[in-house]
Protein backbone atom coordinates (compact mmCIF):
# COMPACT_ATOMS: atom_id res chain seq x y z
CA UNK A 1 0.00 0.00 0.00
CA UNK A 2 1.16 3.58 -0.89
CA UNK A 3 2.87 4.99 2.17
CA UNK A 4 1.19 8.68 1.50
CA UNK A 5 -2.19 6.94 1.80
CA UNK A 6 -1.28 4.85 4.75
CA UNK A 7 -0.11 7.87 7.00
CA UNK A 8 -3.32 9.56 6.02
CA UNK A 9 -5.00 6.55 7.97
CA UNK A 10 -2.80 7.05 10.65
CA UNK A 11 -2.97 10.42 10.78
CA UNK A 12 -6.93 9.56 11.22
CA UNK A 13 -6.78 6.94 13.50
CA UNK A 14 -5.11 9.56 16.03
CA UNK A 15 -6.58 12.70 15.09
CA UNK A 16 -10.50 11.82 14.00
CA UNK A 17 -10.13 7.97 16.29
CA UNK A 18 -8.16 8.54 19.53
CA UNK A 19 -7.69 12.75 19.55
CA UNK A 20 -4.32 12.20 21.16
CA UNK A 21 -4.14 15.64 23.67
CA UNK A 22 -1.08 16.83 24.20
CA UNK A 23 0.95 16.05 26.92
CA UNK A 24 -0.82 12.88 26.82
CA UNK A 25 0.75 9.51 27.54
CA UNK A 26 -0.57 6.79 24.68
CA UNK A 27 -0.63 2.99 24.52
CA UNK A 28 -0.60 1.52 21.00
CA UNK A 29 -1.72 -2.52 21.19
CA UNK A 30 -1.02 -4.09 18.30
CA UNK A 31 0.91 -7.18 16.62
CA UNK A 32 3.72 -7.98 14.79
CA UNK A 33 1.93 -7.66 11.50
CA UNK A 34 2.81 -4.40 10.18
CA UNK A 35 5.45 -2.56 12.13
CA UNK A 36 6.09 0.30 9.86
CA UNK A 37 2.28 1.39 10.15
CA UNK A 38 2.62 1.36 13.92
CA UNK A 39 5.59 3.41 14.09
CA UNK A 40 3.77 5.81 11.53
CA UNK A 41 1.00 6.00 14.63
CA UNK A 42 3.40 6.75 16.53
CA UNK A 43 5.03 9.11 14.87
CA UNK A 44 1.73 11.19 14.26
CA UNK A 45 0.98 10.55 18.50
CA UNK A 46 4.15 12.93 18.77
CA UNK A 47 3.33 15.51 15.96
CA UNK A 48 0.31 15.37 18.06
CA UNK A 49 2.65 16.48 21.26
CA UNK A 50 2.29 13.10 23.21
CA UNK A 51 4.27 12.92 25.87
CA UNK A 52 5.36 9.09 25.77
CA UNK A 53 3.89 6.24 23.47
CA UNK A 54 4.19 2.81 24.28
CA UNK A 55 3.70 -0.03 22.60
CA UNK A 56 2.15 -3.28 23.65
CA UNK A 57 3.73 -5.80 21.13
CA UNK A 58 1.33 -8.96 20.62
CA UNK A 59 1.82 -12.21 18.85
CA UNK A 60 -1.23 -14.74 18.90
CA UNK A 61 0.65 -18.18 19.38
CA UNK A 62 2.42 -17.14 22.03
CA UNK A 63 -0.78 -16.08 23.62
CA UNK A 64 -2.20 -20.00 22.39
CA UNK A 65 1.01 -21.03 23.77
CA UNK A 66 0.13 -19.66 27.76
CA UNK A 67 -3.18 -21.43 27.47
CA UNK A 68 -1.85 -24.61 26.74
CA UNK A 69 0.75 -24.79 28.92
CA UNK A 70 0.19 -22.37 32.21
CA UNK A 71 -1.85 -23.88 34.85
CA UNK A 72 -5.55 -22.40 34.80
CA UNK A 73 -4.13 -21.29 38.56
CA UNK A 74 -1.17 -19.51 36.62
CA UNK A 75 -3.58 -17.95 34.61
CA UNK A 76 -5.61 -16.63 36.57
CA UNK A 77 -3.23 -14.88 38.70
CA UNK A 78 -2.30 -11.00 38.40
CA UNK A 79 0.97 -10.05 39.14
CA UNK A 80 1.89 -6.83 41.09
CA UNK A 81 3.83 -5.31 38.13
CA UNK A 82 0.67 -6.11 35.83
CA UNK A 83 -1.93 -4.39 38.19
CA UNK A 84 0.24 -1.45 38.53
CA UNK A 85 0.13 -0.53 34.86
CA UNK A 86 -3.72 -0.94 35.51
CA UNK A 87 -3.42 1.65 38.16
CA UNK A 88 -0.76 3.86 35.94
CA UNK A 89 -3.56 4.02 33.05
CA UNK A 90 -6.38 4.86 35.61
CA UNK A 91 -4.23 7.77 37.44
CA UNK A 92 -3.10 9.20 34.12
CA UNK A 93 -5.85 8.30 31.73
CA UNK A 94 -4.00 7.10 29.21
CA UNK A 95 -5.39 6.83 25.85
CA UNK A 96 -5.28 3.57 24.06
CA UNK A 97 -4.87 2.89 20.34
CA UNK A 98 -5.98 -0.65 19.51
CA UNK A 99 -4.53 -1.75 15.80
CA UNK A 100 -6.16 -5.53 15.33
CA UNK A 101 -4.78 -8.04 13.21
CA UNK A 102 -5.09 -11.10 14.53
CA UNK A 103 -5.69 -14.80 12.62
CA UNK A 104 -9.60 -15.08 13.19
CA UNK A 105 -9.46 -18.75 13.88
CA UNK A 106 -5.64 -18.46 15.44
CA UNK A 107 -6.55 -19.48 18.80
CA UNK A 108 -8.54 -22.67 17.65
CA UNK A 109 -8.01 -25.40 19.92
CA UNK A 110 -7.55 -23.36 23.10
CA UNK A 111 -9.49 -25.05 25.82
CA UNK A 112 -12.44 -22.03 25.83
CA UNK A 113 -13.72 -23.14 29.25
CA UNK A 114 -9.75 -22.61 30.61
CA UNK A 115 -9.80 -19.54 29.02
CA UNK A 116 -13.05 -17.79 30.52
CA UNK A 117 -12.12 -18.93 33.43
CA UNK A 118 -8.60 -17.05 33.56
CA UNK A 119 -10.64 -13.99 31.80
CA UNK A 120 -13.22 -13.98 34.44
CA UNK A 121 -10.02 -14.26 37.81
CA UNK A 122 -8.15 -11.44 35.48
CA UNK A 123 -11.10 -9.04 35.04
CA UNK A 124 -12.07 -9.15 38.85
CA UNK A 125 -8.67 -7.21 39.47
CA UNK A 126 -8.63 -5.01 36.40
CA UNK A 127 -12.78 -4.08 37.18
CA UNK A 128 -12.09 -1.36 39.70
CA UNK A 129 -9.52 0.84 36.99
CA UNK A 130 -11.55 -0.04 33.70
CA UNK A 131 -14.38 1.61 35.85
CA UNK A 132 -12.43 4.50 37.24
CA UNK A 133 -11.23 5.26 33.67
CA UNK A 134 -14.70 4.66 32.09
CA UNK A 135 -15.95 7.93 29.69
CA UNK A 136 -12.79 9.68 31.41
CA UNK A 137 -10.26 8.66 28.56
CA UNK A 138 -10.11 8.27 24.84
CA UNK A 139 -9.52 5.21 22.87
CA UNK A 140 -9.38 4.03 19.51
CA UNK A 141 -10.22 0.46 17.51
CA UNK A 142 -9.20 0.31 13.95
CA UNK A 143 -7.27 -2.46 11.94
CA UNK A 144 -4.33 -3.03 9.63
CA UNK A 145 -4.37 -6.53 7.64
CA UNK A 146 -1.93 -9.47 8.86
CA UNK A 147 -1.60 -12.27 6.96
CA UNK A 148 -3.58 -15.05 8.40
CA UNK A 149 -6.32 -12.67 8.42
CA UNK A 150 -5.86 -11.69 4.88
CA UNK A 151 -5.76 -15.53 3.86
CA UNK A 152 -8.66 -15.84 5.75
CA UNK A 153 -10.91 -12.86 3.73
CA UNK A 154 -9.42 -13.68 0.68
CA UNK A 155 -8.63 -17.49 0.51
CA UNK A 156 -8.21 -17.89 -3.25
CA UNK A 157 -5.26 -15.28 -3.30
CA UNK A 158 -1.24 -15.49 -2.45
CA UNK A 159 -0.50 -14.06 1.03
CA UNK A 160 0.94 -10.83 -0.83
CA UNK A 161 -2.37 -9.87 -2.98
CA UNK A 162 -4.61 -10.84 0.02
CA UNK A 163 -3.07 -8.69 2.16
CA UNK A 164 -3.06 -6.07 -0.37
CA UNK A 165 -6.99 -6.03 -0.97
CA UNK A 166 -7.31 -6.49 2.69
CA UNK A 167 -5.75 -3.10 3.70
CA UNK A 168 -7.45 -1.23 0.49
CA UNK A 169 -10.96 -3.05 2.23
CA UNK A 170 -10.17 -1.20 5.46
CA UNK A 171 -9.04 2.03 3.89
CA UNK A 172 -12.63 1.99 1.64
CA UNK A 173 -14.43 0.88 4.78
CA UNK A 174 -13.01 3.53 6.78
CA UNK A 175 -13.04 6.44 4.26
CA UNK A 176 -9.79 7.00 3.84
CA UNK A 177 -10.15 8.52 0.55
CA UNK A 178 -9.73 12.80 -0.68
CA UNK A 179 -10.24 14.46 2.10
CA UNK A 180 -10.90 11.20 5.29
CA UNK A 181 -11.43 13.83 8.27
CA UNK A 182 -14.05 15.80 6.12
CA UNK A 183 -15.67 12.18 5.16
CA UNK A 184 -15.60 11.55 8.94
CA UNK A 185 -17.15 14.99 10.00
CA UNK A 186 -20.08 14.37 7.83
CA UNK A 187 -20.58 10.79 8.50
CA UNK A 188 -20.75 11.53 11.98
CA UNK A 189 -23.13 14.04 11.25
CA UNK A 190 -25.15 11.95 9.83
CA UNK A 191 -25.09 9.39 12.16
CA UNK A 192 -26.11 11.78 14.76
CA UNK A 193 -28.85 12.64 13.14
CA UNK A 194 -30.36 9.08 12.68
CA UNK A 195 -29.83 8.41 16.14
CA UNK A 196 -31.71 11.86 16.99
CA UNK A 197 -34.79 10.71 15.22
CA UNK A 198 -34.61 7.53 16.94
CA UNK A 199 -34.57 9.36 20.72
CA UNK A 200 -37.48 11.47 19.76
CA UNK A 201 -39.89 8.58 19.09
CA UNK A 202 -39.67 7.94 22.93
CA UNK A 203 -39.59 4.00 21.80
CA UNK A 204 -40.83 1.56 24.36
CA UNK A 205 -39.64 -1.61 22.58
CA UNK A 206 -38.36 -2.95 19.12
CA UNK A 207 -39.74 -4.95 17.40
CA UNK A 208 -37.20 -7.06 15.07
CA UNK A 209 -38.60 -9.93 12.45
CA UNK A 210 -37.00 -11.46 9.32
CA UNK A 211 -37.87 -14.06 6.75
CA UNK A 212 -34.81 -16.40 8.57
CA UNK A 213 -36.83 -16.90 11.30
CA UNK A 214 -36.25 -14.17 13.75
CA UNK A 215 -38.79 -12.35 15.52
CA UNK A 216 -37.67 -10.99 18.98
CA UNK A 217 -38.91 -7.84 21.05
CA UNK A 218 -36.59 -6.13 23.05
CA UNK A 219 -37.45 -3.27 25.70
CA UNK A 220 -35.91 -0.22 25.97
CA UNK A 221 -34.92 2.61 29.00
CA UNK A 222 -36.96 4.98 29.03
CA UNK A 223 -33.70 7.25 30.32
CA UNK A 224 -31.70 5.58 27.36
CA UNK A 225 -30.77 7.42 24.16
CA UNK A 226 -28.96 5.95 20.98
CA UNK A 227 -25.39 6.79 19.99
CA UNK A 228 -23.68 7.05 17.22
CA UNK A 229 -20.46 8.34 15.73
CA UNK A 230 -17.82 10.24 17.68
CA UNK A 231 -17.72 10.21 21.33
CA UNK A 232 -16.75 12.79 24.13
CA UNK A 233 -14.98 12.28 27.39
CA UNK A 234 -16.75 13.93 30.57
CA UNK A 235 -13.55 16.38 30.27
CA UNK A 236 -15.01 17.20 26.50
CA UNK A 237 -12.38 15.42 24.09
CA UNK A 238 -14.45 14.50 21.62
CA UNK A 239 -13.20 10.96 19.78
CA UNK A 240 -14.49 7.75 17.43
CA UNK A 241 -13.55 4.73 19.20
CA UNK A 242 -14.18 2.54 16.35
CA UNK A 243 -13.11 3.06 13.36
CA UNK A 244 -15.29 2.35 10.75
CA UNK A 245 -18.66 2.58 12.94
CA UNK A 246 -21.72 2.79 10.86
CA UNK A 247 -24.54 2.14 14.04
CA UNK A 248 -26.63 3.75 16.04
CA UNK A 249 -26.58 1.72 19.28
CA UNK A 250 -28.65 1.54 22.99
CA UNK A 251 -28.60 -0.44 25.93
CA UNK A 252 -31.54 -1.99 26.36
CA UNK A 253 -33.59 -2.86 29.41
CA UNK A 254 -32.36 -5.65 31.38
CA UNK A 255 -34.69 -8.37 31.13
CA UNK A 256 -36.85 -7.52 28.92
CA UNK A 257 -36.05 -9.49 25.34
CA UNK A 258 -38.26 -11.99 24.07
CA UNK A 259 -38.15 -14.38 21.26
CA UNK A 260 -35.67 -16.08 18.68
CA UNK A 261 -33.09 -14.41 16.45
CA UNK A 262 -31.47 -16.42 14.16
CA UNK A 263 -27.53 -14.79 13.74
CA UNK A 264 -26.03 -13.95 9.75
CA UNK A 265 -22.86 -13.83 10.09
CA UNK A 266 -20.15 -16.13 12.39
CA UNK A 267 -19.14 -14.87 15.88
CA UNK A 268 -15.43 -14.79 16.38
CA UNK A 269 -14.82 -14.96 19.77
CA UNK A 270 -11.45 -15.51 21.04
CA UNK A 271 -9.65 -16.52 17.93
CA UNK A 272 -12.34 -19.48 17.16
CA UNK A 273 -15.78 -18.89 15.20
CA UNK A 274 -19.18 -19.65 16.22
CA UNK A 275 -21.69 -20.45 13.29
CA UNK A 276 -24.73 -20.29 11.80
CA UNK A 277 -26.75 -20.33 15.61
CA UNK A 278 -29.62 -18.86 17.05
CA UNK A 279 -30.46 -17.59 20.52
CA UNK A 280 -34.14 -17.57 22.33
CA UNK A 281 -34.43 -15.14 24.93
CA UNK A 282 -37.03 -15.33 27.81
CA UNK A 283 -37.55 -12.20 30.50
CA UNK A 284 -34.24 -10.41 29.12
CA UNK A 285 -32.02 -13.90 29.48
CA UNK A 286 -30.59 -16.16 26.59
CA UNK A 287 -32.38 -19.62 27.35
CA UNK A 288 -31.75 -21.94 24.77
CA UNK A 289 -28.99 -21.78 22.01
CA UNK A 290 -28.01 -23.63 18.97
CA UNK A 291 -24.88 -23.39 16.79
CA UNK A 292 -23.71 -25.75 14.35
CA UNK A 293 -20.39 -24.69 14.95
CA UNK A 294 -18.88 -24.34 18.24
CA UNK A 295 -22.25 -24.53 20.42
CA UNK A 296 -19.95 -25.60 23.01
CA UNK A 297 -18.47 -22.01 23.18
CA UNK A 298 -20.58 -20.26 22.36
CA UNK A 299 -22.60 -21.94 25.82
CA UNK A 300 -19.07 -20.80 27.44
CA UNK A 301 -19.97 -17.51 26.21
CA UNK A 302 -23.44 -17.16 27.85
CA UNK A 303 -22.55 -18.88 30.82
CA UNK A 304 -19.76 -16.33 31.55
CA UNK A 305 -21.12 -14.61 34.54
CA UNK A 306 -24.27 -13.56 35.51
CA UNK A 307 -25.03 -10.58 33.14
CA UNK A 308 -23.27 -12.59 30.42
CA UNK A 309 -26.40 -13.80 29.05
CA UNK A 310 -27.73 -10.70 29.13
CA UNK A 311 -28.13 -8.02 26.43
CA UNK A 312 -25.97 -5.26 26.57
CA UNK A 313 -26.36 -3.36 23.38
CA UNK A 314 -28.65 -3.07 20.84
CA UNK A 315 -27.08 -1.53 17.59
CA UNK A 316 -28.82 -0.48 14.13
CA UNK A 317 -27.18 -0.63 10.99
CA UNK A 318 -28.34 -0.52 7.57
CA UNK A 319 -27.88 -2.63 5.07
CA UNK A 320 -26.55 -0.98 2.29
CA UNK A 321 -23.88 0.61 5.06
CA UNK A 322 -20.51 0.32 2.71
CA UNK A 323 -19.18 -2.27 4.60
CA UNK A 324 -22.28 -4.53 3.02
CA UNK A 325 -21.75 -3.47 0.09
CA UNK A 326 -18.50 -4.67 -0.25
CA UNK A 327 -19.77 -8.00 0.11
CA UNK A 328 -16.53 -9.86 2.20
CA UNK A 329 -17.30 -11.23 5.71
CA UNK A 330 -14.05 -10.13 7.66
CA UNK A 331 -14.48 -12.63 10.56
CA UNK A 332 -13.74 -9.82 12.53
CA UNK A 333 -16.13 -7.64 14.98
CA UNK A 334 -15.27 -3.95 14.97
CA UNK A 335 -15.77 -5.05 10.71
CA UNK A 336 -18.87 -7.13 10.69
CA UNK A 337 -20.74 -5.06 13.53
CA UNK A 338 -20.94 -2.31 11.03
CA UNK A 339 -22.44 -4.11 7.92
CA UNK A 340 -25.21 -5.57 9.96
CA UNK A 341 -27.95 -4.74 12.84
CA UNK A 342 -27.01 -6.36 15.96
CA UNK A 343 -27.13 -7.42 19.71
CA UNK A 344 -24.38 -7.84 22.35
CA UNK A 345 -24.42 -10.37 25.38
CA UNK A 346 -22.65 -8.47 28.39
CA UNK A 347 -21.87 -5.52 29.20
CA UNK A 348 -24.32 -2.46 28.57
CA UNK A 349 -23.08 1.43 27.97
CA UNK A 350 -23.35 3.73 30.92
CA UNK A 351 -23.25 6.61 28.42
CA UNK A 352 -26.36 5.38 26.55
CA UNK A 353 -27.75 6.62 29.57
CA UNK A 354 -29.39 10.55 29.84
CA UNK A 355 -27.07 12.47 32.22
CA UNK A 356 -24.61 9.56 32.73
CA UNK A 357 -22.22 11.76 33.39
CA UNK A 358 -24.10 12.81 36.59
CA UNK A 359 -24.76 9.25 37.78
CA UNK A 360 -23.21 6.20 39.89
CA UNK A 361 -22.66 3.59 38.26
CA UNK A 362 -24.92 1.72 40.32
CA UNK A 363 -27.81 4.35 39.28
CA UNK A 364 -26.69 3.08 35.92
CA UNK A 365 -27.71 -0.29 36.80
CA UNK A 366 -30.51 0.09 38.69
CA UNK A 367 -32.02 1.52 35.51
CA UNK A 368 -31.79 -1.41 33.70
CA UNK A 369 -28.18 -1.51 31.92
CA UNK A 370 -26.50 -4.43 32.13
CA UNK A 371 -23.34 -5.76 34.08
CA UNK A 372 -20.84 -8.11 32.79
CA UNK A 373 -17.25 -8.95 32.24
CA UNK A 374 -17.68 -9.51 28.78
CA UNK A 375 -19.80 -7.89 25.66
CA UNK A 376 -19.91 -9.69 22.83
CA UNK A 377 -21.47 -8.30 19.80
CA UNK A 378 -22.96 -10.99 17.15
CA UNK A 379 -25.03 -9.98 13.82
CA UNK A 380 -28.45 -10.73 12.92
CA UNK A 381 -29.18 -8.22 9.92
CA UNK A 382 -30.93 -9.32 6.57
CA UNK A 383 -31.82 -7.84 3.67
CA UNK A 384 -35.52 -8.37 4.44
CA UNK A 385 -34.84 -7.20 8.43
CA UNK A 386 -38.26 -5.55 9.49
CA UNK A 387 -38.28 -3.43 12.62
CA UNK A 388 -41.11 -1.93 14.25
CA UNK A 389 -40.22 1.35 17.48
CA UNK A 390 -43.46 0.20 19.67
CA UNK A 391 -43.65 3.68 20.96
CA UNK A 392 -44.71 4.96 24.72
CA UNK A 393 -47.57 6.94 23.13
CA UNK A 394 -49.32 3.29 21.71
CA UNK A 395 -48.10 4.39 18.03
CA UNK A 396 -46.10 2.13 16.02
CA UNK A 397 -43.21 3.49 13.65
CA UNK A 398 -41.56 1.70 10.66
CA UNK A 399 -37.92 2.00 11.83
CA UNK A 400 -36.16 -0.87 9.36
CA UNK A 401 -37.60 -1.65 6.06
CA UNK A 402 -35.63 -4.38 3.69
CA UNK A 403 -32.86 -4.10 5.99
CA UNK A 404 -32.42 -0.39 5.43
CA UNK A 405 -33.85 2.57 7.95
CA UNK A 406 -37.35 3.22 7.20
CA UNK A 407 -36.86 7.59 7.35
ZN1 LIG B 1 -22.18 -2.33 18.28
Amino acid sequence: MKKTVLRQYARLIVQTGANVQPGQEVFIFAGLDQPEFVKMVAEECYRRKADRVVVNWDYQPLQKLDYRRRTLRSLKRMDEYETARWAHMAEKLTCRIYLESEDPDGLSGVNAAKMSAALQARYRVIKPYRDKMENRHQWCIAAVPGTAWAKKVFPDLPARQATEKLWQAILDTCRVGEDPMAAWEAHNRALQEYCAWLNSLHIERLHYTASNGTDFTVGMIPEGRFCGGSEATIQGVVFNPNLPTEECFISPMRGQAEGVVYATKPLCYQGQLIENFSIRFHEGKAVEWHAEKNEALLGELIGMDEGSAYLGECALVPYDSPISRSGLLFYNTLFDENAACHLALGKGFADTIEGFTHRTQEEVRALGVNESMMHEDFMIGSPDMRIDAICRDGSVVPVFRNGNWAK
